[in-house]
């Protein structure tokens, strides 16, 4: 049990959906009379941060602070210390984690970018030669194009399954680079996945979750990518696996940002090092630097925080870094194959 979280009396802190920045955040704002907003906002809007900061504050009539720590999903919005002063928390760019604790009101801003030529994209689909029975998968920003889009590759004889994921998922199709739970779930009924949105990120996520080719197609661009070579990206990981088998003295890491808090996994992971004769040891921090594990005796690392540090940000490490299925792996507790994705739930 997450013991941060309040009372089992006390109602949990109220979370509200925005599509976009506009009169419907302003409106609601003013009328829950915040006296602090916490502005947070994603890697690709930090340039224009202080005016949407600007903006807020001159709509609603309150002071905003902006949080500066890189964020990369809303399993990482501020915490309390980052700002202790502030009694709601604007977070732009990231749908809610349904299953993660807020400690404050917090609004998530989706970002919502409803453009792209549905006919256009299936068209482009057609030509490209995708077999007929598709999953798709989107990032939360395309995600209302998903019906229209559906729609115009029936038209053209695709058949297109749409999945439902766990309580980490906020919506049908969506995708999040912990979870692709929805698209397991309909793994049996496609022959290939396509993702609509843009950016490698969530397509080698994909890849690693289900084993089946993943295209993508940029709806704004109208550009369609080939699949992601999945099997060199799970035998850099096996690569990986391999040379931490013999590690002697495990570091487990345990991020303590709301989502990504798996600590109980790390005791689990704890004992079984334990009961397989190797030193482990648990590490907290909260967003994790390659620099903070520099100089330590560890042989390596077993990472229960963000699954993508692992497998995105790896190489950075100065030691090996898996994931805890990678790591059942390296202690011959699970097989090597079939791979399997460090799914968040
Ligand atoms: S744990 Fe990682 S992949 Fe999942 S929402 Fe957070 S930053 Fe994104």
């Amino acid at each position: 049990m997450d013991t941060r979280t309040s009372g089992p009396s006390a109602s949990p802190p109220e979370s509200r959906v925005f599509p976009t920045i506009g009169p419907d955040l302003f409106a609601t704002l003013r009328a829950s009379h915040p006296t602090r907003i916490v502005l947070q906002v994603p890697a690709g809007l930090v340039r224009n941060a202080h005016e949407l900061a600007e903006r807020i504050r001159a709509e609603v009539g309150t002071h905003v602070v902006m949080a500066t720590r890189p964020c990369f999903g809303a399993c990482d919005f501020p915490t309390r210390g980052e700002a202790p002063t502030a009694d709601l928390a604007v977070v732009l760019g990231h749908a809610p984690i349904p299953n993660v604790p807020l400690d404050r009101p917090t609004y998530f801003v989706e970002m919502r970018e409803p453009a792209g030529d549905p006919e256009a994209l299936a068209g482009t689909v057609e030509r490209g030669g995708l077999p007929k029975r598709l999953g798709l998968v989107a990032s939360v920003q395309h995600l209302d194009l998903v019906a229209p889009f559906v729609a115009a590759l029936e038209r053209r004889s695709f058949t297109v399954r749409i999945g439902t994921g766990d309580r980490r998922l906020a919506y049908p199709a969506q995708a999040l680079g912990c979870n692709y739970t929805g698209a397991e779930a309909i793994a049996a009924d496609v022959e290939a996945y396509l993702f609509l949105g843009t950016g490698r990120f969530h397509p080698i996520g994909l890849a690693f979750a289900v084993d089946r080719p993943v295209w993508s197609l940029d709806p704004l661009r109208n550009e369609l990518e080939l699949p992601i070579d999945r099997a060199e990206l799970v035998g850099r990981r096996l690569l990986a696996v391999a040379s931490a088998r013999d590690a002697h003295r495990w570091g487990i890491l345990v991020s303590t940002f709301a989502g990504q808090y798996r600590l109980a996994t790390a005791r689990a992971l704890e004992e079984r090092a334990r009961a397989r004769g190797r030193d482990a040891e648990l590490l907290f921090f909260d967003r994790l630097d390659p620099r903070d594990l520099e100089g330590r005796a560890f042989d390596a690392y077993v990472n229960t925080a963000c699954p993508r540090i692992a497998l995105d940000d790896g190489a950075n490490y100065p030691r090996p870094v898996l994931t805890p299925p990678e790591f059942l792996m390296a202690l011959g507790e699970l097989p090597l194959e079939p791979y399997r994705f460090d799914t968040y739930h």
